[in-house]
């Protein structure tokens, strides 16, 4: 049964709202704020990764509307670096405007559209296996094989592909033509179906039609294809349903 918890109103799903997120306490804990309903799974997989060495940890967990909207216009404005897709920096000079749109999103959700206004996905790492003073960077380099956290994330494929990941999932595990892999992000699947469901194409106009966006006449006359191509373009989450 879906927890009476995961019924949510349009401003949690698009950033605007924190009445889903667990409370100051619990994020203090966690180490980032979370949905209240991912608290319980998430602590009982950090479990497990302890049990096998690793040190589970959260370097991103929710984020609103407002932080999402600052990433995105200081890329759209050049004022942070835009990615190509193998994480070398671009010459957005040289972009057309709908280029530098769907180069934006390679890396960086629509805001409204990112996974992280919902406090079900997250960005983690093996504390255990990073360095004194090593700033987590969340690039490939870092998650790859011979990586410094390529240990954890062999061990969570095995969880995830045994169906033993207690609902997370990899939405971002291969490249499918919208967002780039980032094997460092994770969702947990119970909840983030039914946002995903909530969250239409509609409602995604609405709120950026609302919002100060940077390109915004670009994003809105693409938007249904942002939202096919990295919306709901997703790895599969059969095994953790
Ligand atoms: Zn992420």
């Amino acid at each position: 049964m879906v927890p009476a918890t995961t019924v949510a109103r349009p401003a949690n799903l698009v950033g605007q709202s924190e009445t889903h997120l667990c409370s100051a306490e619990d994020a203090e804990l966690l180490g980032a704020r979370v949905h209240r309903d991912a608290i319980e799974p998430f602590v009982q997989l950090r479990a497990a990764a302890a049990a096998e060495g690793f040190h589970l940890a959260i370097d991103s967990g929710f984020r609103g509307f407002e932080r999402q909207l600052s990433i995105w216009n200081r890329k759209a404005t050049g004022q942070l670096t835009v990615l190509d897709g193998e994480a070398r920096p671009l010459d957005i000079g040289r972009l057309k405007p709908r280029e530098l749109v769907f180069a934006i999103l390679r890396w960086s959700a629509l805001p409204g559209a990112s996974r992280h206004h919902w406090g079900t996905d997250l960005d983690v790492y093996d504390q255990a296996a990073r360095p004194e003073g090593y700033e987590i960077q969340l690039v490939p380099a870092e998650v790859e094989a011979g990586g410094m956290f390529a240990p954890l994330h062999e061990w969570l494929d095995r969880r995830i592909a045994g169906g033993s990941a207690f609902g997370f999932f990899r939405p971002y595990d291969v490249d499918r033509g919208g967002v780039a892999p980032e094997r460092w992000h994770l969702s947990y699947g119970p909840v983030a179906s039914t946002y995903l469901r909530l969250l239409t194409l509609d409602l995604l106009r609405e709120t950026v039609e609302r919002a100060d966006l940077g390109l915004k006449d670009v994003v809105i006359e693409n938007l249904p294809e942002i939202y096919r191509r990295f919306v709901i373009n997703l790895g599969n989450n059969d095994a953790t349903a």
